[in-house]
């Protein structure tokens, strides 16, 4: 067998080895340095949102997000079952009422019509999460928040770059949050960044993120926070890949199209979407979803396709079926059977920058022997 194929690599090709030189070449490597606030300011004006705030992760951004909104006990929040569990911690850990909604079979993405049903008098926010590519068809969710007085929070964790009718995504929640995990399009190895433009809501981030202390009274606090800082050095990666982010975009979709061009006909799968009236795929990652005919799931899938050496990952599992949160008496009874189908037959195929035309063939070649049997 040649080299396994991993389902990520990420392309460090950049400014990044210059950037993160000088950080220790002027010792700047805490949370104080430069590059953090330029990293922050280019960041929030690429998508078009007044204030940045650079965290730890896209988990952490979500955390202050819900907190910096002020969602706590009793209070509903709409989001989509098909998701990480990123989206959830913390709206259950504020004693907050997570209220799911199913997916579209084709874009992945919540079904925006099962919203407005949901809707009680404790509801105060919609989470929307821009799933593997393609973003939440954003104008009914606006207007649905616009008439009930909901606010949004927006997981653009995988949407870099990505747009919604010629929109930024990153830019339609009253809060909106990033990953810079290796595998998204830009990375900081680890990192996040929460956008918005409300001047109080910003400073109620930054405060989230630096444990509350006060600019008076450093070590009384009023309310409680994290330590959610970035490093210097995670933003001098994120400063030279966002520099490549129109680089990165154009490559993932030409590898989709490329997928898609191989894989298309082949029967038994269902690929991604590769426009919507509102989108064109930015293919965060490559999906696959197995037609219940083909006889195995896509476990087994991504079992064989490991004895091949190839790498894959599963689709997200629903919320409604952690068994921790149904543990917590969640989501008893409750069933959302296209996102129950997506992960029980999707999975991902290897879809990073560093993937190579060559390496791309392979994966092409041992999925259709694994699934044409
Ligand atoms: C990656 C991801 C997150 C979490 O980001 P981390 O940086 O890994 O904590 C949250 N939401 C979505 C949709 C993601 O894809």
């Amino acid at each position: 067998m040649s080299d396994f194929i991993p389902v990520n690599e990420p392309l460090l090709a950049g400014n990044e080895k210059k950037y993160l030189l000088e950080c220790i070449e002027t010792g700047w490597i805490s949370s104080e340095g430069p590059f953090i606030k330029e990293f922050e300011q280019k960041f929030a004006a690429r998508v078009g949102r007044k204030h940045g705030i650079a965290v730890t992760n896209g988990t952490a951004a979500l955390d202050a997000a819900v907190d910096a909104l002020g969602l706590g006990k009793g209070d509903e929040v709409i989001m989509p079952t098909f998701t990480i569990i990123s989206c959830i911690t913390q709206i259950v850990r504020c004693g907050a009422i997570p209220v799911l909604v199913d997916s579209d079979p084709l874009t992945w993405n919540m079904d925006v019509t099962q919203i407005e049903a949901k809707i009680t008098s404790r509801t105060k926010a919609i989470m929307v999460v821009h799933i593997y590519g393609l973003p939440v068809d954003m104008v009914p969710v606006l207007d649905i928040a616009q008439r009930y007085g909901l606010k949004i929070i927006e997981d653009a964790a995988e949407m870099h770059g990505q747009t919604y009718r010629g929109k930024p995504c990153g830019s339609f929640g009253d809060i909106s949050t990033f990953s810079f995990y290796p595998n998204k399009h830009i990375t900081t190895g680890e990192g996040g960044m929460i956008v918005t433009d409300n001047d109080e809501l910003a400073e109620t981030c930054r405060s989230l993120r630096n444990l509350c202390f006060q600019p008076q009274k450093r070590f009384v606090h009023e309310r409680l926070g994290w330590n959610l800082r970035m490093t210097n050095m995670q933003a001098a990666l994120g400063l030279a890949q966002l520099e490549q982010l129109d680089k990165f975009v154009d490559r993932k979709r030409e590898m989709g199209e490329r997928y898609t061009a191989l894989l298309h006909g082949l029967p038994g799968v269902q690929l991604p979407l590769a426009h919507t009236d509102y989108a064109d795929n930015i293919y965060w990652i490559y999906g696959l979803i197995l037609d219940d005919a083909i006889g195995f799931d896509a476990e087994e899938a991504m079992k064989r396709l490991a004895s091949k050496g190839i790498g894959s990952r599963p689709f997200f599992y629903p919320m409604h079926k952690q068994p921790v949160l149904k543990r917590m008496g969640l989501f008893d009874g409750e069933h959302y059977p296209v996102a129950e189908r997506l992960a029980l037959q999707g999975f991902y195929i290897p879809s990073g920058l560093a993937l190579t035309g060559e390496q791309m063939e392979r994966v092409v070649e041992q999925v259709i022997e694994t699934l044409a049997k």
